[in-house]
């Protein structure tokens, strides 16, 4: 297959009908996140924005994409001290800012007592996201940012959906707004990639030889549901980003404004009980916190 510019093709889409060469695809990519951004006022062109990256292709795409769009981005990396997996994504995301020429600003669990490779088996999940979700807040409003931006794609937004509707989460709804304004301590979410698929990331980064990690955490379960939603694009083209978009017209209609704001009796952050989440973790699992 040849690009509409006759060169050989690394890229072809049912749903946009289109085919793709490596020197265009990436101008494609760059303008589909742009449309996203301005459709849903995802960023404002005047914010400070840290990019969170985890090394992955998903994030390092946004961080390429954010650029070339001439935000004002800083990039932001947790090392959670998950053995050789966090220290090839702190690689990764070393040679990602020094290849995009952004700064690069990292946060080490460790150094508030503990790892996730502490946290017991079953939990590890959800401590990981506590821990994510907190440290970039901080961190963002601590040094002045108006707004985080994650690298969810559309799986993750569907697979986020799917679970949290089975198990009658339905305000969790709310939280997957391509734009979550800030309140109180929080800051502004953003999340420019929710229209796009894993592959289109993965084509971005590989095409332009972007550093990125391949390795997935070794904690990560295997997850059917995301088996099932490929599946069903197999069969159903242009399925994903059709749901995709009638979550984010959803979750528009999920008012969060009468959630009651809490402070964490410990950090101060804003806390759903009397002590947050994090603190809780630091509790259970810090070893000689200094
Ligand atoms: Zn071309
Ligand atoms: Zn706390």
């Amino acid at each position: 297959m040849k690009c509409r510019c006759g060169r050989s093709a690394v890229f072809h889409s049912k749903v946009y009908r289109i085919t793709l060469c490596d020197r265009c695809y990436p101008k494609f990519y760059v303008n589909l996140v742009k449309r996203s951004i301005k459709r849903y006022r995802i960023l404002k062109s005047s914010e400070r924005v840290l990019v969170c990256v985890s090394g992955g292709k998903d994030s390092s795409a946004m961080a390429y994409a954010l650029k070339e769009l001439g935000y004002n981005i800083e990039l932001f990396h947790i090392d959670l001290g998950i053995g050789s997996y966090s220290k090839e994504s702190l690689k990764a995301v070393e040679e990602l800012a020094q290849t995009l020429n952004l700064d690069l600003n990292v946060v080490k669990l460790k150094d508030y007592g503990f790892t996730i490779d502490d946290v017991e088996r079953k939990k590890v999940c959800s401590a990981c996201g506590i821990v994510k979700r907190y440290l970039m807040n901080r961190f963002a409003r601590e040094k002045g940012f108006d707004v985080v931006a994650t690298a969810h794609t559309c799986e993750d937004i569907i697979l986020f959906f799917i679970k949290n509707m089975l198990s009658g989460n339905v305000e969790y709804i709310a939280k997957l707004k391509p734009r979550i304004e800030g309140y109180d301590k929080l800051v502004a979410k953003a999340k420019p990639l929710f229209e796009r698929t894993e592959k289109e990331n993965a084509t971005l980064v590989l095409t332009l030889n972007l550093p990125f990690t391949p390795l997935e955490c070794p904690h990560a379960p295997k997850d059917v549901w995301k088996e099932i939603i490929y599946d069903v694009e197999a069969k159903k083209k242009g399925f994903k980003l059709n749901f995709v978009k009638a979550i984010a017209k959803l979750a528009e209609n999920v008012s969060t404004e009468e959630w009651e704001v809490k402070h964490c009796k410990i950090c101060g952050e804003v806390s759903n009980s009397e002590v947050c989440s994090f603190c809780k973790l630091v509790r259970r699992y810090a070893r000689n916190v200094s």
